[in-house]
C-alpha cells in the first residue's frame, strides 16, 4: 500500500500503475479476488509461492534487499566488500539512518533510513513516534538498536496494534530516562566509528499519527489469499499494513506480488 501522512493517514493500493484510494471505501463493501497469479516483486517472474513477502526464491538468495542484514541491520557487511549488490547497498544502507522510539502496541525502538520517515512509522501502525539518534549507516543503527533493546522492546505486537487498545505514551519524557540509562553503552560505537557516528536529535518532536478506522475488531481473525480466493466484507479501517474488514484483517504487505481484482 502507498501511504501519505495526512490526518488521518491516506492509503491507496497500486493497481495497474494507478493509485486506487482506499480511505473513501470505509464503511462500504470491498471484494478482493485473488486471480491465482503471483509475480516476484523484484524480477516479475510468475511464481507459485512467494518468500519474504513477495520474492521468488532465487531473488531471496541473490538480492541485497533480501539478505539477512535487512532483518538484522547490525550484520550489514557492506564494509567487508561482500554486499550482494554494492550499488544498492551504497544507496540504501550507507546512507543516514534514524534510531527512533515508536508506540504501535506499546513502546518500541526501531531503525530506518532517514528518508523513510514517517512512512516506516505508518507501516507499523504507530500512533506516535520520535527520532532519537541519527547515524551514518545501517550497521551503526543496528548496533545502537541492540543497546536500546536491552531496555525497551524492538517488536510490535500486531494483534494489539489492530485492537486499537494502544495507550498513549509520552515518548519525550520516557526517552529522557532511557537516554540516561543507555549513555554508557555506546563507548564501543564511538571508539569504532568516531565521535560523529551517533548524533542525538536535539529537541525531538513526537509525531502523532491517526488512522482511518471506523471500528476496531473485537476478535482478530487473520485473512489470507492462500486460504481463501475471495475476500469480501465491509471495510472498517486501515492501519499499518492491514485492511480491517468486519470478517477479519488482511495483511497487504504479505500479499505483495499477488494479482488481485478489486470490486468496490
Ligand atoms: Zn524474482
Amino acid at each position: 500500500m502507498v501511504v501519505e501522512a495526512t490526518l488521518p493517514v491516506s492509503y491507496s493500493l497500486p493497481l495497474n500503475n494507478l493509485l486506487f484510494p482506499l480511505n473513501d471505501l470505509l464503511g462500504k463493501t470491498l471484494k478482493l479476488k485473488f486471480m491465482q497469479q503471483i509475480h516476484c516483486v523484484a524480477c516479475k517472474k510468475p511464481i507459485k509461492k512467494s518468500y519474504q513477502d513477495g520474492y521468488c526464491f532465487p531473488c531471496t538468495q541473490t538480492l541485497a534487499q533480501s539478505d539477512i542484514c535487512i532483518i538484522k541491520p547490525e550484520r550489514c557487511h557492506f564494509h567487508l566488500g561482500t554486499c550482494r549488490e554494492p550499488d544498492w547497498g551504497q544507496h540504501h544502507c550507507m546512507a543516514p539512518h534514524i534510531v527512533y522510539l515508536a508506540n504501535a502496541s506499546g513502546i518500541k525502538v526501531g531503525i530506518t533510513r532517514k528518508t523513510n520517515i514517517p512512512t516506516r512509522w505508518i507501516d507499523q501502525g504507530a500512533i506516535s513516534a520520535m527520532p532519537l539518534y541519527e547515524v551514518p549507516n545501517r550497521r551503526v543503527s543496528g548496533l545502537v538498536e541492540i543497546a536500546l533493546a536491552q531496555h525497551v522492546p524492538d517488536k510490535t505486537n500486531w494483534r494489539k496494534m489492530l485492537s486499537g487498545q494502544t495507550e498513549e505514551i509520552d515518548l519525550i519524557s520516557l526517552s529522557k530516562n532511557l537516554l540516561k540509562e543507555v549513555a554508557s553503552k555506546f563507548d564501543e560505537i564511538y571508539e569504532k566509528f568516531g565521535a560523529q557516528a551517533l548524533k542525538l536529535i536535539e529537541k525531538p518532536v513526537m509525531v502523532k499519527l491517526e488512522y482511518p478506522v471506523l471500528e476496531y475488531p473485537q476478535k482478530i481473525t487473520s485473512l489470507s489469499f492462500d486460504k481463501k480466493e475471495t475476500i469480501e466484507g465491509t471495510l472498517l479501517g486501515i492501519k499499518g499494513q492491514y485492511l480491517i474488514f468486519d470478517i477479519g484483517v488482511l495483511n497487504i504487505r504479505k500479499h505483495s506480488g499477488y494479482v488481485v481484482a478489486v470490486h468496490a
